[in-house]
């Protein structure tokens, strides 16, 4: 039994077409990069973050905080330190998911294989989330890279859900309060996981409103992906694996701060 902890490690700022597809691309939007701790039997990390930013910039996103700094207050907050930690679990290998890996040298590391293969050389459009000074040095470390689903421990499961990346995986964790998945990037926030049925308003990086119209959809996709119809067949897969109550989204504003359950 775990109980999961989503601890910010940076504030990133896209436009809103990433975050969904057709969404407006003028418009910026901040989310949360998230590392996530799993308290427990062992001490598991899922994701090691985002660099530290150049010129408040990182591969021409802004941000801010990130880094090893900023992964170490993060885990400040349950008072862990990354050598501590005993499995680190990466979802994908986009770069702000992975920076800080190379701290955690007591861990085994868990990517899926393919996610690992396809790093190397991603399709064209994917070129700049992909930096491969980033997870290389893995290879020299404890890292597993797993084919499809596994189990890894106790009350523990990777899902693989490709769609936004070959390979990405969500972690199915059991809890007190049944399954949760943690998607990672499967859905950044819960607009992808529950599109609005009525017109919508948020707030955009300057504080001014933006409206969302209503999108009829089952899941609205994320504005970046390798396929679509693959991304729709693991967001019904994430559903047979916990309830969408359930599912955390890899960037959600919201959950900051919180635990689960
Ligand atoms: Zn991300």
């Amino acid at each position: 039994m775990y109980v999961i902890k989503p601890l910010k490690q940076a504030e990133i700022t896209a436009p809103l077409g990433v975050v969904h597809m057709l969404g407006d691309m003028t418009r910026l939007i901040g989310g949360p990069v998230y590392v996530w701790y799993l308290e427990g039997e062992k001490k598991v990390l899922i994701d090691a973050g985002i660099e530290e930013p150049v010129n408040g910039l990182v591969h021409n996103f802004p941000v801010s905080g990130g880094g090893e700094k900023g992964l170490r207050d993060a885990l400040n907050q349950v008072n862990v330190k990354p050598e501590e930690i005993d499995i680190l679990i990466l979802t994908h290998l986009h770069f702000d998911h992975v920076a800080n890996a190379g701290l955690f040298h007591n861990a085994r590391i868990y990517v899926q294989k393919r996610e690992w293969e396809s790093a190397f050389n991603p399709p064209p459009h994917y070129r700049l989330t992909y930096d491969q000074k980033l997870f290389q040095p893995l290879e020299n470390m404890d890292i597993c890279l797993v084919d499809g689903d596994a189990e890894i421990g106790d009350g523990l499961k990777l899902v693989l859900l490709p769609g936004h990346t070959k390979g990405l995986q969500g972690v199915a964790v059991e809890t007190e309060k049944g399954t949760y998945l943690i998607a990672g990037d499967h859905f950044y926030t819960y607009l992808n996981l529950n599109p609005p049925k009525e017109p919508i308003e948020i707030e955009d990086v300057t504080g001014n409103k933006i409206q969302i119209q209503p999108i009829p959809l089952p899941f609205a996709p994320v504005g970046l992906h390798v396929d679509l119809s693959e991304w729709y067949d693991s967001s019904y897969k994430a559903l047979s694996i916990a309830r969408r109550a359930n599912i955390l989204p890899g960037h959600e504003p919201s959950i900051a701060g919180k635990s689960f359950p």
